[in-house]
């Protein structure tokens, strides 16, 4: 009997598992994960803390009952330790019973994930030093946040928001602190700014947000009472969130000599196969092509780990699929301020080479006079060269990812921004304007690279 052996249990590992028993349904699957839950949606542990759901097991997509009954063995807080592929073997500690052995397999996917990226702070392991990735951490912030009047968070990315609206939203006080000088730093510097605003419009007297400066101590003897930042603020809270962003979880396939790519992620192909023949790697441990500018570039996220997980489950049994790469599309929330991207910002199109030119509209999503038409901002970016879209970015409390989205399907081959002007897209008064706010940007876009050209 073929075995498919799986390391690791979340968004990669179980689609593969999944897909390789409705294509395979002789084969032995088992999924070896070191973590206490599988099969959970760690996107929507933000929301959990939040309030919106208080049972967890609302998050979790598959029960370990529930693939069992499918034939999928899932061994729970099995840390796999080291890859033989020349025995084509691989050695786990089963860390309940304090137990070492080996495991052969015919196929076996790295599923492995990412885990917090840490800054060298003074205190780390004070007790209430939280960080959020697994079902563990999300049910003890949450018991947390609930004792809580005071919070810092340290990181301004997009688990940082999500927590600060999770936070805000129970009604604490929050201090997020981001080293660089915006908020948001996925997005162009201008956007970036206006989400700051915006964020501190609605909810100023609860938030404070400092950028341009790091923490570099927490304070406190067993428990953390309070930051101390390289400027020299100081402050108490109940608890810190440390979200300064992920790494990829490598080090055991470095150790089994499979090859990274230049962003220190696995390097796969379009097949998933890894340089070391029947490995295959998935998810936020792989590095991934942008399709844009065919470029190398890591950007962990669960949208593309599915779809990778299912691309290595097609070709380990036997099938041929591909998977061509990503736009980094993604979407988050403050509250009713929706922040969506896709393709490459303006920033990211210089540091490439293009020659990058942007515009910026702001407009209601919907006709005016409809009662919930809110504004919007979009920002395209094209190349001056070729005219090809390049990305965009929108915020707003209005419809913005659904513009988004629609730019990100354009963004599949090179499109000019004048032929993007052509979609046909919907109108009716309740959805968008008659000329829909993306096609006004698209059309300003084209005369403001026309003018350029003159
Ligand atoms: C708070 C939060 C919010 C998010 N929100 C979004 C969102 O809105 N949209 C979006 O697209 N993405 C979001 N993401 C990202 C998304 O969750 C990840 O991209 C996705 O979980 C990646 O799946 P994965 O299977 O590759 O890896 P992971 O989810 O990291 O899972 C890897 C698993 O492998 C296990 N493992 C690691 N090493 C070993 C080993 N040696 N032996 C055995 N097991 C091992 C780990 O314990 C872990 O369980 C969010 C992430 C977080 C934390």
């Amino acid at each position: 009997m073929e075995k498919i052996v799986i390391i690791g249990g979340v968004a990669s590992g179980t689609k593969v598992a999944a897909k390789s028993r409705r294509l395979k349904p002789d084969a032995q699957i088992d999924i070896y994960t070191d973590d206490t839950h599988v099969s959970y949606s760690a996107c929507g542990l933000p929301f959990f803390i939040e309030g919106n759901f208080d049972d967890e097991g609302m998050l979790i997509a598959r029960t370990v009952e529930e693939f069992e009954a499918e034939n999928i063995h899932i061994h729970l807080l099995n840390r796999v330790t080291k890859i033989l592929p020349e025995k084509k073997q691989i050695l786990v500690l089963d860390r309940e019973k304090n137990q070492e052995f080996s495991v052969d397999y015919d196929k076996l996917v790295i599923a492995t994930g990412a885990r917090p990226a840490i800054p060298p702070i003074k205190n780390i392991n004070l007790k209430n030093v939280f960080t959020l990735r697994n079902m563990e951490d999300g049910i003890a912030i949450k018991e947390m946040v609930l004792q809580s009047k005071k919070a810092v968070i340290v990181g301004g990315g997009y688990i940082g928001i999500e927590l600060l609206e999770a936070f805000v939203k129970q009604g604490l006080e929050v201090k997020l602190i981001e080293f660089a000088p915006r908020i948001m730093g996925i997005f162009d510097d201008d956007i970036s700014d206006i989400i700051k605003s915006h964020i501190l419009e609605y909810n100023g007297d609860k938030v404070e947000i400092i950028n341009s400066d790091s923490v570099v101590e927490f304070l406190g003897g067993d428990s953390f009472t309070g930051v101390k930042t390289k400027n020299g603020l100081e402050f108490d809270a109940d608890f810190v969130i440390v979200a300064t962003g992920v790494k990829p979880n490598v080090e055991l396939a470095v150790d089994a000599g499979i090859e990274l790519g230049p962003t220190g992620a696995i390097k796969v192909n379009n097949k998933m196969q890894t340089n070391i023949a029947d490995i295959y790697a998935a998810g936020d441990c792989i590095e991934k092509i942008m399709m844009v500018s065919k470029t190398p570039v890591w950007v962990p996220l669960g949208s593309t780990a599915i779809k990778e997980g299912r691309c290595a489950a097609i070709n380990l049994c036997g099938g041929d699929d591909k998977f061509e790469g990503i736009l980094g599309s993604a979407v988050t929330r403050y509250f009713g301020f929706t922040m969506s991207i896709t393709g490459l910002t303006e920033k990211q199109a210089l540091k490439l080479g293009y020659e990058p030119v942007s515009v910026i509209v702001t407009k209601f999503d919907k006709v005016g006079y409809m009662p919930n038409a809110k504004n919007i901002t979009i920002k395209l970016v094209a190349d001056r060269k070729t005219r090809n879209l390049l990305g965009a970015q929108g915020i707003g409390c209005g419809d913005v990812d659904k513009r988004v989205n629609t730019v990100a399907t354009g963004l599949i081959q090179p499109m000019t921004v004048d032929d993007f002007f052509s979609s046909d897209i919907t109108y009716a008064p309740p959805y968008s304007p008659s000329i829909d706010p993306l096609l006004t940007a698209a059309e300003n876009l084209i005369k403001k690279l026309n003018e350029i050209v003159l």
